[in-house]
């Protein structure tokens, strides 16, 4: 068997009406706390519900409602001021993973000199764990995972980069996933949040850091997510389905916390940062297709499994066959959920196919990919997704 570790600090507080536990579990780690969200309107009654709990238990909160979807310094700076000046001994992050993100980095930036883009993950010195601030995570959409991962992921507006804090010391204390929560998600967040989940599940049985527990954790979250984004989409307020994929959404996050994510991911992070009105999740379904097609023929167990999880005809043909057919399901799949477009659909401009394909290889994530792109392959990916 191929060796592996497996590492998850956060305690995982699961089920429908958990939020009420807010209180309690914020005052293990302090008395004042910063709520990071997003000012978003249907999110306000949320918002004051948890700050009453938490007033109930006597911790003294201050809101930082400033946070934008693909979160910015700018962002980060804001709340850390607001942590700074609350003295906050605790971020309480709610919201989706621009929220928790936001809150990570908050709490590396208010205790820390210069910005959080000081702390990228590959910057030196990386935060100094007996300084930075304890981190809850309460999630409302499945997801991207982060209520358990130790990562931040922040964009640079001025250098159109989107990249990221990563070290064990930003994994939340405690993760709340109460799917009663995520019941007021409009179809428009629902779709490409749970496509990000099934994309974080498949990365991680494809990264070569994965391992038998993370391909356990990450089959489960793929089957979920076939089975219930579907049925999520045709009713949000099925809460037994909404907590199928809070679930699913949790197991793909252990499994990208463990095992990392590749080639689309990388990329979809290179449209983040260059195209921040490009939710995350549709960058992904943008880029699935192509990058399927680019490298089932290098990794056919994987593929021929997702095909099948697609389409559970294809228990019948052989794993090649299977993993041919992976590029077709996956279009087939996309279109269902209405996600299946273009980054022209999306607005990008045509002369940046190359600045793309370039940015696409700044971060790793590609370097794990079972095939590698060259820089001329990476052109060609891009300007596939650019107009398919
Ligand atoms: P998001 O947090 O940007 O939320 C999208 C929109 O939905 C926001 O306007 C938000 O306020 C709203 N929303 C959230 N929950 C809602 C609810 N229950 N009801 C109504 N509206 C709601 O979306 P996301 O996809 O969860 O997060 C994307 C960010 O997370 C990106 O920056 C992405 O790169 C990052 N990410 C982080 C990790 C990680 O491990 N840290 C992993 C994947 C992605």
């Amino acid at each position: 068997m191929k060796q592996f570790n497996y590492h998850q600090p956060t305690e995982i507080v699961f089920g429908t009406g958990r939020v009420a536990e807010a209180g309690e579990i914020i005052l293990r780690y302090g008395k004042r706390c910063l709520m990071v969200t997003t000012p978003d309107a249907p999110l306000i009654p949320l918002y004051n519900r948890i700050s009453q709990i938490l007033t109930d238990a006597g911790v003294e909160v201050a809101h930082f409602n400033g946070v934008i979807p693909n979160p910015t310094t700018e962002t980060s700076a804001a709340g850390a001021k607001m942590a700074r000046e609350h003295n906050a001994d605790v971020i309480l992050g709610v919201g989706g993973g621009s929220s928790m993100d936001a809150a990570k980095a908050i709490a590396v930036e208010a205790t820390h000199s210069g910005s959080a883009w000081d702390y990228l993950f590959y910057k030196e010195p990386a935060p100094d764990p007996s300084r930075v601030l304890p981190v809850v995570a309460i999630s409302t959409t499945s997801g991207t995972g982060s209520q358990v991962t130790q990562v931040s992921v922040i964009t640079n507006s001025a250098e159109r980069d989107k990249s990221a804090l990563y070290n064990p010391v930003i994994f939340p204390k405690v993760a709340i996933v109460d799917p009663e929560l995520m019941l007021t998600l409009p179809k428009s967040v629902t779709a490409p949040t749970g496509f990000d989940v099934f994309c974080h599940a498949f990365e991680s049985m494809i990264n070569p850091g994965t391992g038998d527990y993370v391909k356990l954790l990450a089959k489960e979250a793929i089957h979920l997510v076939v089975a219930n984004l579907p049925k999520v989409l045709e009713e949000g307020s099925d809460l037994f389905a909404r907590e199928k994929m809070a679930w699913a959404d949790t197991l793909a996050g252990l499994c990208i916390a463990s095992a990392g994510v590749t080639l689309p991911h990388g990329m979809g992070m290179a449209v983040g940062g260059m195209y921040p009105h490009v939710a995350h999740g549709e960058s992904l379904a943008i880029l699935y297709p192509a990058c399927t097609k680019f490298t089932s023929g290098s990794a056919v167990k994987e593929y021929a499994f997702m095909a099948r999880a697609l389409n559970p005809n294809l228990e019948s043909v052989s794993d090649a066959e299977s993993a041919d057919k992976a590029y077709e399901e996956i279009v087939k799949f996309l279109k269902s959920i209405g996600l299946y477009k273009s980054l022209k659909d999306v607005g990008m401009p045509e002369e940046e196919i190359e600045a793309l394909a370039k940015q696409s290889m700044v971060l790793p994530d590609y370097q794990g990919n079972p095939r590698v792109a060259t820089y001329e392959e990476m052109v060609e990916l891009v300007t596939e997704v650019y107009y398919q």
